[in-house]
């Protein structure tokens, strides 16, 4: 998508924060382009990715203690990784059941 004012102003689906960007809820690196979208402000998109390529329970523990706490933010981006977890398997799980019907 073309980075116009127009594009980007749609509020933060965590923060509400005005000026977002479109975060795939499926990994484009692993399952292509992917239409289940949602925005996310470049604070809340980053922070998404940083807990989500964590790569243990201590780098989440500095993320929530550089918080001061687990905040709503963090709470509502934690779902949001759930989320997409899940969107990961079914897809993932979908185009096994396409090979296998083959
Ligand atoms: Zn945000
Ligand atoms: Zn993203």
């Amino acid at each position: 998508m073309k980075l116009t004012i127009k594009n980007r102003i749609k509020p933060c689906y965590v923060c509400n924060y005005p000026i977002t960007e479109e975060h795939h809820m499926a990994e484009r690196k692993k399952f292509g382009n992917n239409k289940v979208t949602i925005r996310l402000c470049a604070n809340c998109h980053d922070l998404f990715h940083l807990i989500k390529n964590k790569k243990d329970l201590q780098e989440l523990g500095m993320i929530v203690v550089s918080f001061g706490g687990m905040t709503n933010r963090l709470i509502k981006i934690k779902e949001l990784i759930n989320e997409s977890i899940l969107i990961e398997e079914k897809i993932f799980n979908d185009a096994k059941t396409i090979r296998s019907n083959k």
